[in-house]
């Protein structure tokens, strides 16, 4: 399927809906020097579509480690596992912050798979802009 852009109308949705942040990181606009990018929960190269349920808004760091990913391996188990659909899913039945806000860690299958696919836990960048939120106060989200 061809890539068409996406409307200006329909970007403002995703972004409302999506409260201006990272689905994955929950990393906020406001905080993040890059424009949120709207992603396609199901990658295009994946069969996704471009109507408004198959988009969220993901940070340049998690949709670069998304990239045209679906599922990966639960690491606990090495089970295969979906990713997770901030659309539809909610953040915190499938994760959780720890190290004091530094890193995420997954609380499920999904989570846990989320995790070691798009490096929540341990991307070097992300952990230490959140080592300065965290200083000022500013991370981790409270919802
Ligand atoms: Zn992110």
């Amino acid at each position: 399927m061809a890539r068409r852009p996406i409307s200006a109308e329909l970007d403002g949705r995703v972004r409302a809906a999506a409260r201006d942040r990272c689905g994955y990181c929950l990393s906020p606009q406001h905080l993040v020097m890059a424009r949120l990018q709207i992603e396609h929960i199901v990658p295009i190269a994946k069969g996704g579509s471009d109507e408004e349920v198959n988009l969220w808004l993901a940070c340049p760091i998690c949709n670069g480690h998304k990239s045209d990913k679906t599922g990966a391996p639960d690491p606990e188990t090495g089970q295969p596992a979906l990713l997770f659909n901030p659309r539809t899913q909610v953040w915190s039945e499938h994760f959780q912050w720890v190290d004091g806000g530094l890193r995420i860690a997954g609380k499920t299958p999904i989570g846990r798979a989320t995790v070691a696919a798009l490096y929540l836990g341990d991307d070097p960048d992300a952990i230490e802009v959140r080592s300065y939120w965290v200083l000022a106060g500013w991370h981790p989200p409270k919802s």
